[in-house]
């Protein structure tokens, strides 16, 4: 039974609710409020910090590797594939401009691809180049990718024959970016809850979100909880695509420096401060990995953990220190889903492998569409 004082301070009604206190969660409220300083908003979280993808991430401040562009277009019609690209590069840009470029620790270290020489892929890339750059020009000003076989000594890795370099990507602190969008969203006069999980919602005059402390009335209510999304909203939006990662302990005189993927994006690594952090191998279990549960796959960590010491790190001395997993979002195509759902409730989710590019432009959009 809620006490007088829990009806009079959390159980009040608000102007927007927000199920999800990710990126995208967090980046709506700044923009709504901004908007609206006189409306109230309230982010209900399940866990103690963000039990989602945007504090489990790799930090890549990325737009698209030329093998997973390629791939993309098999599936995808052009339009699609370039526009999606652009969100992620104006995405980025927005990002830097609400926190700032310190605040989220943002370095511009470029971002590679690695091939080995028999790779069709690296073929496949090469003979596409030229259209990648003129379609990557019109989106940055820039002919982002070039060959850059010559730096590959320079990083130390073994078994790499041929490496293509992304002018225009850069990395981020993750765990910088997040504490600065939580106090910025404190700042600007959100309130935010934790360890309230939202059950469901019903919808009247006014949205009752249920939870499992009670419900909270609101005017409007705005599910952004990705990966989570079916559990509220049921049906096939978003699948749950699980990604395991792990990070070394300090590597002495680590030479690799930049945000590196392999493989369409399947794998990714980049240095953090003088570790590494590695992610993906999904593709390696599809099945197993299209879950909520945050738990490691032994055979996806051993694979990420053998490129580590074999092609990553040869001869180096570092032991695993950390490993875990996140959930993302995805869907049957690659296309965050933005909308109004029906009169007071509106979704932003499915924000896939790129939410960090993604999440504040998607919020800055729907701070417009919500009133
Ligand atoms: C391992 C990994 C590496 C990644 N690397 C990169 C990268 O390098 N670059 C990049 O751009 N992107 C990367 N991503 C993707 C990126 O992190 C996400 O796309 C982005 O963080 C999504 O933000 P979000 O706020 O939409 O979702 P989330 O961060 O998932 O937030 C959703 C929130 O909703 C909460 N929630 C769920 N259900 C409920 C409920 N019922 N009630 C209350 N709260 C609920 C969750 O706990 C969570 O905090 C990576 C993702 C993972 C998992």
């Amino acid at each position: 039974m809620l006490s007088y004082w829990e009806r009079k301070t959390f159980f009040q009604h608000r102007h927007l609710v927000i199920c999800g206190g990710g990126f995208t969660g967090l980046s709506s409220a700044i923009y709504f409020k901004r908007k609206h300083p006189d409306k109230t908003v309230l982010v209900l979280e399940k866990d103690p910090v963000c039990g989602g993808a945007s504090t489990q991430n790799a930090g890549f401040a990325c737009f698209g590797s030329a093998s997973e562009l390629l791939a993309d277009l098999t599936h995808s019609d052009e339009d699609e594939v370039f526009e999606l690209v652009e969100k992620r590069y104006r995405g980025l840009l927005n990002l830097r401009e609400l926190l700032g470029d310190g605040a989220i620790g943002y370095e511009p270290l470029h971002g590679f691809e690695l091939f080995r020489s028999k790779d069709h892929l690296y073929d496949n890339c090469i003979n596409r180049l030229d259209y990648l750059n003129d379609q990557l020009e019109r989106i940055t000003g820039e002919r982002v990718y070039r060959v850059a076989d010559e730096r590959i000594r320079e990083f130390g890795f073994s078994g790499i024959d041929h490496m293509i370099e992304n002018t225009a990507e850069g990395q981020v602190d993750t765990g910088k970016m997040f504490k600065s969008m939580l106090d910025l969203a404190r700042q600007t006069g959100v309130e935010i809850y934790n360890g309230i999980t939202v059950t469901g919602f019903e919808e009247g005059n006014v949205v009752e979100v249920q939870t499992g402390k009670g419900s909270v009335t609101a005017d409007r209510f705005l599910i952004a909880n990705n990966g989570f999304a079916s559990k509220i909203l049921g049906g096939s939006r978003t699948t749950p695509a699980r990604a395991q990662s792990l990070v070394t302990t300090p590597v002495e005189d680590l030479k690799v420096k930049g945000s590196f993927h392999i493989l369409e994006g399947f794998y990714y690594f980049r240095n953090i401060d003088d570790r590494i952090i590695l992610g993906g191998g999904r593709h390696l279990d599809f099945e197993k990995e299209t879950t909520i549960e945050m738990e490691l796959n032994q055979e996806i960590q051993r694979e990420l953990e053998r490129i580590m010491r074999e092609i990553i790190l040869p001869g180096q001395d570092f032991e695993i220190e950390q490993r875990w997993s996140g959930i993302m979002g995805m869907g049957n195509e690659k296309q965050v889903i933005g909308k109004q759902l029906s009169d007071k409730v509106f979704c932003a989710i499915r924000l896939s492998g790129m939410g960090l590019a993604l999440s504040t432009l998607l919020g800055k959009q729907m701070a417009e569409l919500i009133e």
